[in-house]
């Protein structure tokens, strides 16, 4: 049970239990249903999940309300994502597109013409949206590497690819061969592109945190459950203490993993820059998801690592985690930079 200290509103704690309850309720069976083998949730049992989810006014929760979502601010999100990111296929979307797919932020700044185009539409039509930032060049320093300047899907000479990966969801690379794009697919400035997609990646980030908190949250649940009830030479695995000590660290580590997204999420709304907190939270948060997890399979011996638990699919999608949203050595950087200042670009004070 989280911390509640912080005083949330009677009107999120219903909202997350909404949440929770469509998880456990709607979700589960359906993702129980699956071949092993499955990838994630199929279209004919997503849709019937999202005519509920909608239905139940559970859709779209970070778009803005006038353009029918759920109006959510950074702090609600991540309280939310925590709930909705247990179940097998949460990664990289908690709720794995049963919530909708809320269009990315930078969209907001379009024009009100683009804004019909492509916000209402992806609220509207379910339809799946991505950010595309990581270039050949490299991803983890956008600012220098990005070359491509706009797109629309299915123009001419715009090529889209599978890259499988080793979580469920495989990433996609898109190509471009003299692939000209019209003037009013702009949004923004010309150049600003990048401070656009800064807002982008600090909700991002913290959702990444929050996804995490809420899956090794699970996954002790899961490995409490099996050490209350597993025998192992006449005696319960609760009562060992290398299993009383890895159920304890995990706790300690959740509990300080949701405080560090919680405080960059209210930072972020109360108009601060939350670009560092945001930062600490998703390395915390991602790091310390896949140590938990890891921790709890262990516990769990042989049924950990079973497709039949959601725990190896967690694990490998968090390994994952640690790279994408920025790896983890440049959200140090990042946090190293703003605490020495000039010096750690090399100038003197
Ligand atoms: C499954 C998946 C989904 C993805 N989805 C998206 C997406 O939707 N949109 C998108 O834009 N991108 C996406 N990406 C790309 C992802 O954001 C990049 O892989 C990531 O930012 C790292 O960039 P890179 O792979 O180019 O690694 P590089 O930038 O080449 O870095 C390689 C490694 O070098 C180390 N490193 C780099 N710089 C430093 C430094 N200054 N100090 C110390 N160590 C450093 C880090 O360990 C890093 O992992 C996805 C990637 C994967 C695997």
């Amino acid at each position: 049970m989280p911390f509640d200290g912080f005083g949330l509103p009677d009107e999120l704690w219903l909202l997350s239990g909404a949440v929770a309850d469509f998880v456990r309720g709607e979700i589960l069976p359906v993702e129980e249903d699956l071949p092993a083998d499955a990838r994630e949730i199929p279209p004919a049992q997503l849709g019937p999940l999202q005519a509920e989810a909608r239905e139940a006014g559970l859709w779209c929760f970070e778009a803005p309300e006038r353009y029918g979502g759920g109006g959510l601010s950074a702090f609600q999100a991540v309280v939310v994502t925590e709930q909705a990111a247990k179940h097998r296929f949460s990664f990289p979307l908690p709720g794995a597109g049963a919530f909708g797919f809320s269009p990315p932020v930078v969209l907001y700044r379009g024009s009100r013409e683009q804004i019909e185009r492509y916000v209402v539409s992806t609220i509207e039509q379910a339809w799946s949206s991505f950010t595309a930032i990581s270039e050949p060049t490299g991803g983890s320093d956008p600012a220098r590497a990005i070359r491509t300047v706009a797109v629309d899907a299915g123009t001419p000479g715009m090529n889209v690819t599978t890259v499988p990966v080793l979580r469920d969801h495989w990433s996609t690379e898109v190509s471009f061969d003299d692939c000209e794009v019209p003037v009013e697919n702009l949004i923004g400035e010309e150049g600003q592109g990048f401070q656009l997609a800064q807002e982008w990646l600090v909700r991002g980030r913290l959702l990444y945190a929050a996804q995490a908190v809420g899956v090794a949250e699970e996954a002790l649940r899961i490995a409490v459950d099996w050490a209350r009830q597993r025998e192992t030479f006449g005696a319960l695995l609760a009562t060992r203490q290398a299993v009383q000590f890895a159920i304890a660290d995990a706790r300690v580590e959740i509990n300080a993993a949701r405080h560090l997204t919680w405080e960059a999420a209210y930072t972020h709304d109360k108009g601060q820059d939350a670009r560092t907190a945001a930062s600490i939270a998703k390395l915390f948060g991602t790091e310390m998801g896949f140590r938990v997890v890891d921790a709890m399979m262990q516990i769990l011996g042989g049924m950990g690592v079973a497709k039949e638990l959601p725990l190896e699919h967690w694990f490998r999608a968090l390994r994952v985690s640690r790279i994408v949203e920025g790896p983890s050595e440049i959200h140090r950087y990042l946090v190293a930079r703003e605490i020495l200042g000039a010096a750690a670009t090399g100038k003197r004070a």
